[in-house]
């Protein structure tokens, strides 16, 4: 009932024309789930395990995420995202002079490779104990190698679904050939432009630089959903880009196939979508573009 519940109430997100755009939900915990929204395109896992010292169990792992599970038909999971600019105390990781281009994201696992392996069987159990398929991703892929890495480990505890973010432009350019060893991607502008224009997603001094509508991070984009278009997977944004009512119409043109967002995003994205026709944020695309 409650997976029903989250499901309907408010319809799937759609152009004006009946165009589908999974409008999905970015949560921290089964405390943010709303019911007006098609499932979680983006579980920020280390915001369950902030506060921490130890590091989580198993067991606590695998009831986190089946709390979840059990409230949502489709749920994408991060792993863990933590650098020395996202710090989870219990990783311990050393200082760094610059940490947004240091061990972050997956690249923890190049220091910490148990932390991931604890998780992947945690998401496998909990989406086993709960009838669920899990879909999971990584976070700051930058590598072919990282993503293939990455999917042989996901696949070998037997999870369904498993993308990698793209948040650095190197994976940007690659998608085509990402999506040979991934079953879906999710571009997360908000680090995706920080790489891309070198200016820290912070900074208020350099916001300009950091509007999603800059025509390079569109591109980057473009390229990311033509290549999901070529292979029939699908590529979202989750990103803060996608709960803006003036950009989700333009990454839609732009062809991505679901947007993410925090929830209170929901029912203004829903509303500006159902105004427009494919068309017309196909001509928003173009023109932002050029
Ligand atoms: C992003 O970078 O756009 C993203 C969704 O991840 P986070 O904001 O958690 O870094
Ligand atoms: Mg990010």
């Amino acid at each position: 009932a409650e997976k029903a519940r989250l499901a309907a109430s408010h319809g799937p997100g759609r152009t004006a024309d009946g165009h589908p755009v999974k409008l999905l939900l970015n949560i921290g915990s089964a405390a943010d789930l709303r019911p007006d929204a098609e499932g979680v395109g983006l579980f920020r896992t280390e915001f369950l395990f902030l506060d921490r010292k130890q590091a989580p169990t198993f067991e606590e792992q695998v009831a986190a995420y089946a709390e979840v599970f059990t409230q949502a038909e489709t749920v994408i999971v991060r792993t863990l995202d933590a650098g020395t600019d996202k710090p989870l105390p219990f990783l311990g990781l050393p200082e760094e002079p610059n940490p947004a281009l240091g061990v972050r994201g997956l690249r923890v696992d190049r220091l910490l490779p148990a932390v991931l392996e604890t998780q992947l069987d945690a998401i496998a159990e909990a989406a086993k104990a709960t009838g669920t398929q899990a879909w999971v991703m990584a976070p700051m892929v930058t590598t072919m190698g990282e993503a293939s890495g990455f999917a042989r480990r996901a696949r070998a505890k037997g999870i369904a679904r498993v993308g990698v973010m793209v948040e650095v432009p190197a994976a940007a350019l690659r998608a085509r050939r990402l999506l040979q060893e991934v079953d879906f991607l999710s571009i997360g502008t908000n680090d995706l432009a920080q790489y891309t224009f070198a200016a820290d997603r912070q900074h208020s001094t350099l916001a300009d630089l950091l509007d999603p509508r800059q025509p390079a991070l569109l591109e980057l984009i473009a390229m990311c959903a033509e290549a999901g278009r070529e292979a029939g997977k699908p590529v979202g944004v989750c990103g803060e880009a996608a709960g803006d009512p003036l950009l989700a119409p333009l990454l839609v043109g732009l062809g991505v196939t679901s947007l993410s967002m925090a929830p209170v995003c929901v029912p203004a994205v829903r509303e500006a979508l159902a105004a427009l026709t494919l068309q017309e944020c196909r001509e928003r695309a173009r023109a932002a573009l050029s």
